[in-house]
């Protein structure tokens, strides 16, 4: 099957549109007809080459929701009609300890991404900026009618990535947590620590986004250009988590943290980051990372942001606005997500 798609023909390239061949459905697959596919910068981190060399043409999209229009035989989990959703994973071994442990994003043998990853069948996989896709419907979600399925798109990896650290480590009810970053990432983590019942501050660059940040559910927000916010906040925190795409001051930081507090990074900068053993003995404190989250997690986050009335705040935008929307990202200009309408494809 051919279907329209937005691709980026080489690194740091602007995408453009392009056709790409999808697989026939199999007996385990779904075909999806995609509605909505939210702009991580993953995505831009992926074109521009941040991470290493990829198999260009790079379709991205991870953050996919959509119809599904075909099921192969053996599918008892989606039929024709539902809405559902795809993010970062298409595929995993699904035998290694980490798949049975529902952990597939650290399958042993390595999770096939939903782009720019060498799928089973030995093809380059190519994600949501098109208009089907083609998955094996053990790595496809639900989406609760609650959910507005625009809305529902960021969730599939923004909301994802930040529900399972924040569930990991326990973010709940008398614990403070912070949120370094308010962008795509950052945005849904203060929601949804909220509602698991966490004190919640916001550390961003400046002061500009206080008021939503403080409406989306953020019991306090401070700049962190302001240097006083370090001596203000120093031992408060038992969680950060931070989602900044760049380097950051790993020091100031954990200095923030209580004892056993845990600043989990998210954010995947290009660049290694440096910190100093004393941020980290001098008050028990731990440096963690987290990558996105298993399929049962994702449903799990699913259910409870229809449940607690959460979706994402997007800016809803046409394909040919894809390389504009990369550059306002990258500005940190971003409220609180671009998603492309898939049928402008
Ligand atoms: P985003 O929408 O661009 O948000 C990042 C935010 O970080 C910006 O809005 C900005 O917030 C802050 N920021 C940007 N540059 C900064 C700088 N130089 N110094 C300080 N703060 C800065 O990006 P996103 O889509 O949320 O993704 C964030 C990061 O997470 C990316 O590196 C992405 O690749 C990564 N990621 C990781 C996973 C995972 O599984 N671990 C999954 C998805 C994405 P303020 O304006 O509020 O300061
Ligand atoms: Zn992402």
């Amino acid at each position: 099957m051919r279907v329209n798609a937005y691709a980026a023909p080489a690194a740091g390239q602007p995408l453009a549109p392009t056709v790409i061949e999808r697989r026939e459905v199999g007996s385990n697959d779904v075909l999806i007809q995609i509605e909505y596919a939210g702009i991580c910068h993953s995505d831009i981190h992926t074109v521009n080459g941040d991470w290493g060399p990829q198999p260009f043409p790079v379709v991205p999209g991870h953050e996919i929701v959509g119809v599904v229009t075909e099921v192969g035989a053996d599918v008892s989990r989606h039929r024709v009609g539902d809405r559902v959703g795809v993010g970062c994973m298409v595929n995993s071994c699904g035998e290694c300890a980490n798949c049975r442990a529902c952990d597939e994003q650290y399958c042993l043998k390595g999770m096939v991404g939903t782009y720019a990853a060498t799928d089973r069948d030995g093809t380059t996989t190519h994600g949501g900026y098109s208009t089907h896709v083609v998955v094996d419907s053990d790595y496809v979600l639900s989406v609760p009618d609650g959910i507005d399925p625009v809305a529902a798109a960021p969730l599939l990896c923004a909301g994802i990535t930040t529900y399972a650290p924040l569930r990991h480590w326990n973010a709940g009810p008398g614990k403070k947590v912070a949120i370094v970053g308010l962008g795509g990432l950052g945005h849904m983590g203060v929601k949804i620590a909220h509602a698991l019942g966490a004190e919640v501050t916001v550390l961003s660059q400046s002061l500009k986004k206080q008021e939503d940040g403080l409406r989306l559910g953020a019991d306090d927000y401070y700049a962190t250009s302001d240097p006083s916010t370090f001596e203000q906040l120093a031992g408060r925190f038992d969680l950060i988590v931070n989602t900044v795409s760049a380097g950051i001051d790993l020091d100031a930081y954990l200095g923030l943290l209580a004892v056993d507090g845990t600043l989990v990074n998210v954010g995947a900068p290009a660049e290694p980051l440096s910190l100093n053993v004393f941020s980290l003995i001098g008050g028990r404190r731990s440096f963690a990372g987290s990558m996105i989250g298993g399929i049962a997690l994702t449903q799990e986050m699913l259910d409870f942001c229809a449940q607690h009335g959460i979706g994402a705040e997007v800016e809803v935008i046409a394909a040919d606005q894809i390389n504009q929307a990369y550059e306002r990202v990258l500005a940190s200009d971003v409220r609180y997500r671009f998603v492309i309408d898939t049928t402008t494809l």
